[in-house]
């Protein structure tokens, strides 16, 4: 009904909204009190304008249109697929490594049906989770024994609150790290109820320094991998075997954190050497922590390998309970690390080790083929060209550019300098499927090496607004 004298009466009821025709898909996509919510809220804008102007007239396609979009954007989910073209092969802002379609498939196998999570087929008895990964661990790092947590700050404060709880610790002063995210070991240290015991200096320790420092306070030795930074010119530490000797004529375990842990040797691919899991071990370790989704391509997680008293001891630790990772984890672990028992087919199916082996060459005659598609879309905005460049590993690699690779070059055109710049950056972020480069000298960067998927790269460009 209008009431002529009353502009509010103009503008339609929910129930007859919910009657238009283009309301029924909405309401089956997303549920009846989702779409009246909605509705309600395009009506109350709606009201908002005509108080401030009675002789608004509403349009009721726009208002359909209104509200799609807003259920649209609403349903939306806020963790989404982008592209990494910064450079960075194991971003950990942009999730670190991604999975091999084996490691994926393992996981939607379990996700949505029971699994012997914790049950033992053979016997019909319980199970222990850990026991899905622990003899592939076994058999590719020759540890005695092995167990998992959520990631490797986990496995290091759950070492150091099971071994070491109101002891000392002995640590060189130059490897007392700070991984981006605030991890740093001191606050670790203290956290887990341990006293670090700093030994040396920042740029030389000696095993003297290691060997002045034990006392009847002292719990461990530890060794922390300086994954994310060098110590250059004048230094000195200590070999893994004289520490391990050392703490074991005091009957102490020798401990590692080795941050990345590779499983394989990376030199043999023409990468940079990481140090091993299994090298820590043979050297006399009694210990060793690694992530999961560092150089070793899978899930999040922290791997500890080591002898079985002590993973028996972490094991009893309530605190493991509180950390453990979960089905979709063990998964993935489980599928990741089976594929290292095809090392020759491993650069091709574990996706970290596909980007970080990819030629300049390829690279380069990628960006040859989408360089007339980017050109073209941006033709009033900007020169598009292909240059040389070199990507980074990441994720506790040393933070150099190591791996020659291309890059597109975008430089906008004519004045407007950082501004347009930074919309175009802004534009290339708001596409279905983010791009993300790296801004440096005036110009928007791709690194295209984590480009894999360019037809979907290519036809997204049409939706982008610059
Ligand atoms: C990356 C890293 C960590 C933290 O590992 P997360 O898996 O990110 O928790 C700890 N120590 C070292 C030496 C590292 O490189």
């Amino acid at each position: 009904m209008t009431d002529p004298a009353n502009p509010f009466s103009r503008l339609p009821s929910v129930d007859s909204l919910l009657a238009q025709p283009e309301m029924i898909g909405l309401k089956q996509r997303y549920g009846h009190s989702a779409v009246v919510a909605c509705l309600r809220f395009e009506l109350a804008k709606l009201r908002e304008a005509l108080s401030i102007q009675p002789s608004f007239e509403y349009d009721l396609g726009k208002l359909i249109q209104d509200c799609r979009q807003h259920l649209a954007a609403q349903f939306k989910p806020s963790l989404q697929p982008v592209f990494n073209l910064t450079g960075t092969v194991l971003h950990t802002n942009l999730g670190r490594a991604l999975l091999a379609e084996e490691a994926v498939q393992a996981v939607l196998a379990v996700l949505a049906s029971p699994c012997n999570l914790e049950y033992d087929l053979a016997s019909a008895g319980r199970g222990d989770r850990d026991d899905h990964i622990v003899g592939l661990i076994r058999e590719l790092t020759g540890a005695e024994a092995a167990t998992v947590v959520n990631n490797n700050a986990a496995a290091v404060f759950l070492l150091l609150n099971t071994l070491a709880m109101r002891k000392e610790v002995i640590v060189s002063r130059g490897e007392l790290i700070e991984i981006g995210g605030a991890f740093r070991i001191p606050d670790i240290m203290s956290r887990a109820g341990a006293k670090l015991r700093e030994v040396g200096t920042t740029n030389r320790t000696h095993l003297k320094d290691y060997a002045e420092a034990i006392s009847p306070r002292t719990a461990l030795i530890m060794k922390v991998h300086r994954s994310n930074y060098a110590i250059e010119g004048f230094t000195a530490s200590v070999a893994e075997e004289k520490l391990a000797e050392l703490a074991h004529e005091k009957a102490l375990p020798f401990v590692e954190d080795l941050g990345s842990g590779t499983l394989i040797d990376l030199s043999t691919y023409g990468l940079p050497k990481e140090p091993t899991p299994q090298q820590a071990l043979a050297l006399g370790t009694d210990l060793v922590s690694f992530s999961g989704d560092k150089l070793l391509g899978g899930p999040q997680a922290g791997i500890l390998v080591g002898s079985k008293a002590l993973i028996g001891k972490l094991k009893r630790n309530p605190l493991k309970r509180a950390l453990r990772v979960d089905k979709l984890t063990l998964a993935a672990l489980e599928a990741t690390l089976s594929l290292y028992r095809s090392p020759e087919l491993l650069a091709r199916q574990l996706p970290t080790l596909r980007l970080l082996t990819r030629t300049q060459e390829d690279i380069q005659g990628l960006a040859q083929r989408i360089l007339p598609a980017v050109q073209s879309t941006l033709n009033d905005h900007a020169v598009v060209s292909v240059a040389p460049c070199r990507s980074q590993i990441g994720s506790g690699s040393l933070p150099v550019d190591l791996l020659p690779s291309a890059c597109l070059v975008i430089a906008p055109k004519g004045k407007g300098g950082g501004k347009s710049l930074n919309r175009l950056a802004n534009a290339f972020r708001e596409l279905p499927i983010p791009v993300i480069g790296r801004l440096e000298d005036g110009a928007l960067r791709f690194d295209l090496r984590c480009l894999e998927d360019e037809t979907t790269f290519v036809d997204q460009l049409k939706a982008l607004n610059p």
